[in-house]
Formats: C-alpha cells, sequence, structure tokens
C-alpha cells in the first residue's frame, strides 16, 4: 500500500467541534473525503445542519450534525454518546471550538476572561476527557486540539491576554495528555495556526481592520487559509502518525519565527 492509501481515514470515526464554519468545517470536510464518518459539533445547530449536508453530498460519507455548548460537561458527554450511537464509534476528534475576546487586560473582565478561558481551554478539557475516556476503553485513538500561534507569541496591535493564555494553556494540557495516555493508545496533539482567514477575523469589526497591519508583519506578506490546516489533521487522525503525541504544529507561514 502506498504512502497516500495509508493516510486515508476509510472505517474511522470521528468528531469535530466548532465545525459548521471555519477551520472545523474545512477539516471535517478534509476527514470525511479521506475516508471517515464524522459529526459536524457545534452550538450553532443550524449552520452544522448545512454544513453536515454539504459534505456528506460532496463525499458520500455519513455526516451527522450535533448541538452542543462545549463549555457544558453534560452536553459534551452526551454529545459523544451520540456519535459513538450514531456512527458506531469514534476514532479520532478534533477539538476545535474557540473565540477570542479583544480587551486590554487593565480593561478586561473577570466575566470576560472567564468566558474566554471556559470556551478555549476548559471545553478542552471536557471534550478531549470525555473522548478520551470511551478511546482509552476502546483500542485507543487520535485527539487533535486547535491552539494557536497566540500560545507562543503575543500579538500585537490587540490586546487578548485571555486568548494567549488559554491557547498556551491548550498546549501544556495537550502534552500532559499525551505522557499520561501514550502506553495506553491514545495520542493527543495540537495545531498552532497563523492568522487564518475565516470569520473570526474577516467578520470581526475590531479585528478585520487589523489584517494589513499583520499581513505587513507576516514573512508571506498574507493570512492563512482553512484549507492550508486540512492536510495535518488527517495526519494526525490517521494511523501514520503512530508515533506522533505530544507535539504542536506551528502552521503560522513562519509569523513565529522573529
Ligand atoms: P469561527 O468563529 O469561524 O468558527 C468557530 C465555530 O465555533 C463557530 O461555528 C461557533 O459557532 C463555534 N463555537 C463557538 N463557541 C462554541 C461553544 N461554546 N460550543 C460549541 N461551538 C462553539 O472560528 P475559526 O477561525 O474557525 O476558529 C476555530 C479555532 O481556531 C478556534 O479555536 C480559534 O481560536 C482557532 N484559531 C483561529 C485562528 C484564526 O485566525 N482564525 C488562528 C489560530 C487559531
Amino acid at each position: 500500500m502506498g504512502i497516500i492509501e495509508k493516510m486515508r481515514l476509510d472505517g474511522k470515526k470521528g468528531f469535530v467541534t466548532g465545525a459548521a464554519r471555519g477551520i472545523g468545517k474545512c477539516t471535517a470536510t478534509a476527514f470525511a473525503e479521506a475516508g471517515a464518518d464524522i459529526a459536524i459539533v457545534d452550538m450553532d445547530l443550524e449552520t452544522a445542519q448545512v454544513t453536515a449536508q454539504e459534505i456528506a453530498q460532496a463525499t458520500g460519507r455519513k455526516v451527522i450534525a450535533l448541538k452542543c455548548d462545549v463549555t457544558d460537561e453534560t452536553q459534551v458527554q452526551a454529545m459523544v454518546d451520540m456519535v459513538v450511537e450514531q456512527l458506531g464509534g469514534l476514532d479520532f476528534c478534533h477539538a476545535n471550538a474557540g473565540i477570542c475576546i479583544n480587551a486590554a487586560a487593565d480593561e478586561m473582565t473577570y466575566a470576560q476572561w472567564k468566558k474566554n478561558i471556559d470556551v478555549n481551554l476548559n471545553s478542552v478539557f471536557l471534550t478531549d476527557t470525555i473522548a478520551g475516556r470511551y478511546m482509552l476503553s476502546h483500542g485507543g485513538g487520535s485527539i487533535i486540539n486547535t491552539a494557536s500561534m497566540s500560545a507562543h507569541i503575543v500579538n500585537v496591535p490587540q490586546p487578548q491576554c485571555a486568548y494567549n493564555a488559554s491557547k498556551a494553556g491548550v498546549i501544556q494540557l495537550t502534552k500532559s495528555l499525551a505522557v499520561e495516555w501514550a502506553k495506553r493508545g491514545v495520542r493527543v496533539n495540537s495545531i498552532s495556526p497563523g492568522y487564518i482567514g475565516t470569520d473570526l477575523t474577516l467578520s470581526s469589526e475590531t479585528l478585520k481592520p487589523l489584517i494589513a497591519q499583520w499581513n505587513a508583519m507576516a514573512p508571506m506578506g498574507r493570512l492563512g487559509k482553512p484549507e492550508e490546516l486540512e492536510s495535518i489533521c488527517v495526519y494526525l487522525a490517521g494511523d501514520t502518525s503512530t508515533f506522533t503525541t505530544g507535539a504542536d504544529f506551528g502552521l503560522d507561514g513562519a509569523f513565529t519565527c522573529f
């Protein structure tokens, strides 16, 4: 079997959170293109349903939409149970849902701080441990977390201390779970994208005006596209990455190199 065939995900079942749109929609599409059955998990069920239908039509895979607020333990448990029941198992997942609250630290409310940490970091603990418990007792699996280059550098000019701290936490959580589960068949890795053109950046009144400034700082002079994150996620979900765990993959066009 050639390497491309070995990388396929035929017969595997997985879910992606925050998959109604943006990066999650893109990786969910790629997983289905590679042969997996997929659950599109999002708090926005209406958009998730449209996305699921689009991907199912394009790939012929089983694609379901599930409503879930990833900050709610009961909902995450119910979502994982539903994935297992409706897809017939769980081999991999991509914990990707996230938000960015832009506020100066000395003006940020504690509620804003807690919200950003809750959606970006606590949710990854919930998703990883609940999915992980299933995988640990069912022959293993692969977990991918979306961190960010903001885990490694402090973005300027926009202030976003809670986002940056949450994403740094995602990387240490990823490494901690990878070490704890290394001998038990569950691998945990993260991706750290640079600025990517999604609704989070392109439709944000706060962030959109800053794109020209970011591009001026970027070695490639442009934003990344969600499609440019797909292949690493297919690799991490599949069986050619069995020695890869606890790793963080920078996908930022060299933005963090200097
Ligand atoms: P996006 O805003 O386009 O999509 C995020 C999706 O997550 C939306 O569909 C939203 O409904 C969903 N979501 C938000 N909160 C949720 C919750 N509590 N429960 C369930 N679903 C929820 O964002 P994106 O750009 O695709 O970002 C996806 C991930 O990538 C995030 O973790 C983000 O921090 C990270 N990231 C984005 C960029 C970028 O420049 N776009 C860069 C680095 C990292």
